[in-house]
């Protein structure tokens, strides 16, 4: 019934879409409420575009006759422009889908017309999407390095391992534009591997320089869910005698909305190879404490915005709030994201012994992790 309802609601909007759109347009749907309209401009520009701005107004939609049933209908719409942003059918559509999600994104019930931000924006996406495959059986992509470091006496104790990559034509490719792209096509796991064996190479110097630290790494929750990553773990661990003690999985907390016993089975598994969990960015998301107290994990990483808004009160609240959770359910904490001597002092007076960020060091590539000193900022020392 309810089906039946909304087909006629969509059949309702196509005929109002094809009443108000100019005569001779070309109307189909594309799925659900989603529809496609070729039109002719006929006049200016600057005129076509209010006409257009007239025809997707909001709308009442009568579901029976007696006018009972009714909804409100809004429209948005992205637009394109035909030859002049492509001569391609299928860069018009990929463009004018670009300005459908900007058009939801500031506001809805409006059309928006590609602009170069937009389409750049698109053709960087699809280039990196496109080049990704490649640049990782290249081994182009590479672990840089941030310090973890003890807040009182800056001495270093971990480092994180984050990808990087620099292309010739795109520059620095940043995680945030590929690592979703990557999980997206399925090259995560490829990925992921390249850069486990990068870290695990570099791990033997950064040991030898840095004495007793750990070696985190981040992975995606799909490479949890399946058993690929304990699997890769495993084979890892066999071919280097058990060599994983000291690394450190980082997940998030949407990697425990996974189904409890699967994910208890992975994090086990992982930690009975010498491997530490932590959880990263928390606090940004919601936790069940149930589950968290009943996971295999042994520390947390404050999220960044938490330390960035440490001059506010509330903020302050949450940070020893965190910290006492930790310390009642025996976790480690790691502060995220510490740019400045001010976040670093009232962490520590909140009673937070790790840190982590920009105050203390980049990322940095490993020739310049061989020439860190072992202390950062030892004139920090209270
Ligand atoms: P993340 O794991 O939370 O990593 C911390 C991010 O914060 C890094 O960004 C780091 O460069 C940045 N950061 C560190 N200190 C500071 C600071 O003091 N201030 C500010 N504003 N930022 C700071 P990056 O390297 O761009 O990584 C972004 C995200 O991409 C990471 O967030 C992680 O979720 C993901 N990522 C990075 N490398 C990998 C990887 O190898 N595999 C997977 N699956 N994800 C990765
Ligand atoms: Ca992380
Ligand atoms: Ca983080």
């Amino acid at each position: 019934m309810a089906k039946n309802r909304g087909f006629g609601a969509i059949r309702l909007i196509a005929q109002h879409l094809g009443s108000v759109l100019p005569s001779g347009t070309f109307l189909c749907r594309r799925s659900g409420d989603e529809f496609i309209a070729v039109v002719t401009v006929s006049e200016s520009l600057d005129d076509f575009k209010d006409k257009l701005q007239r025809c997707i107004k909001p709308l009442v939609i009568q579901l029976n006759v007696t006018g009972s049933a009714h909804f409100n209908a809004t429209f948005s719409a992205g637009a394109a422009l035909y030859p002049d942003d492509s001569g391609e059918v299928s860069d018009l559509l990929i463009f004018a889908d670009t300005a459908l999600l900007s058009a939801k994104e500031s506001g809805r019930n409006q059309i928006r017309w590609l602009d170069s931000q937009m389409m750049f924006a698109t053709s960087r996406k699809s280039k990196i999407d496109n080049k990704l495959a490649l640049a990782i059986s290249q081994g182009k992509i590479h672990p840089h390095y941030q310090p973890e470091v003890d807040l009182l006496t800056g001495k270093i104790i971990g480092f994180e391992a984050l990808a990087r990559w620099h292309d010739e034509e795109l520059g620095n490719v940043s995680p945030s534009e590929f690592i979703a792209l990557a999980e997206q096509s399925g090259a995560i796991a490829s990925l992921t591997q390249s850069l486990f064996a990068q870290l695990v190479a570099d791990s033997r110097v950064i040991k030898a320089r840095f004495p007793g630290v750990r070696l985190a790494f981040n992975s995606s929750p799909q490479l949890l869910g399946g058993k690929w990553l304990l699997t890769m773990l495993k084979t890892l661990a066999f071919e280097l005698e058990g060599a994983l003690a000291g690394f450190v999985l980082e997940i998030t907390e949407s990697d425990l909305a996974l189904s409890p016993e699967e994910i208890s089975i992975q994090l086990q598994g992982i930690m009975d190879l010498g491997v530490k969990i932590a959880i990263d960015d928390f606090g940004k998301s919601y936790s069940s404490l149930s589950r968290l107290a009943s996971m295999p994990i042994q520390k947390l990483k404050i999220d960044m915005s938490f330390t960035a808004g440490l001059a506010q009160e509330e903020n302050v609240k949450i940070v020893a709030g965190i910290l006492a959770l930790a310390h009642s359910l025996e976790l480690e904490v790691t502060a995220e994201g510490v740019e400045n001597q001010a976040q670093r002092d009232t962490l520590l007076r909140l009673g937070c012994m790790q840190a982590q960020g920009y105050f203390y060091s980049r990322p940095l590539p490993l020739k310049d992790v061989m020439v860190l000193p072992r202390n950062l900022r030892p004139d920090q020392v209270a």
